[in-house]
């Protein structure tokens, strides 16, 4: 099944879905992480992005679908994968959902994180002063927030439309805690399959 991370910068969408990934054995796409690799590498697609990501906006969607095509057509992802980070936008929410649906697919169920504002700033500030990761300074982190309620929450409202299952979790609660409420929706009888 193909899933769908969903939440705010900081709301924990990556270390959760490490973690499912790792219980389920589907594989975790982050078009974060694949950013970020490319950028240490110093690859064309890493200099293109590196100072669009520090600034906190998005990387184009026609880049971002090249990746995200590149990486489902790996024999790996033919059985389902965790995407966390994709899509961001509703037009790249589009291009997903071509691109599934030429082979007969489609997004499978959304999990929706849901965290405080408060939270989330003092989880990204804190991670800045551990990691050292180049967009969670004060501006970058204001900038990503705004460009996550302009551009990134309508993806919600898209797939409402197509019926597509939303299962919401609250992202507060401990690590382990919040792990164990996605797992079992997974679990659940409704999470096996699309609920359409
Ligand atoms: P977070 O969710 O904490 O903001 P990510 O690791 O998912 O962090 O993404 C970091 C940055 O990488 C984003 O702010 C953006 O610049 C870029 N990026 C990641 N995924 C996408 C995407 N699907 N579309 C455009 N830009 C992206």
């Amino acid at each position: 099944m193909i899933v769908i991370i969903f939440g705010a910068p900081g709301s924990g969408k990556g270390t959760q879905a490490e973690r499912v990934a790792a219980t389920t054995g589907t594989p975790h796409v982050s078009t974060g992480a694949i950013l970020r690799a490319e950028v240490a590498r110093g690859s064309a697609l890493g200099r293109e992005a590196q100072p669009i990501m520090q600034s906190g906006a998005l990387v184009p969607d026609d880049l971002m679908v090249r990746i995200i095509e590149s990486r489902l057509a790996e024999p790996d992802a033919e059985r389902g994968v965790i995407l966390d980070g994709f899509p961001r936008t509703v037009p790249q929410a589009e291009a997903l959902d071509r691109m599934l649906s030429r082979n007969g697919r489609a997004v499978g169920l959304i999990l929706y994180l849901e965290v405080d504002p408060d939270l989330i700033r003092a989880r990204i500030l804190r991670r800045a002063a551990i990691d050292g990761r180049s967009d969670d300074n004060p501006d970058a982190l204001a900038e990503r927030m705004r460009v996550y309620q302009r551009d990134t929450e309508p993806v919600v409202e898209h797939y409402r439309t197509a019926g597509t299952r939303i299962e919401r979790i609250d992202g507060s609660p401990p690590i382990d805690q919040v792990t164990g409420q996605i797992l079992t929706v997974l679990g659940s009888p409704a999470g096996a399959e699309p609920d359409r």
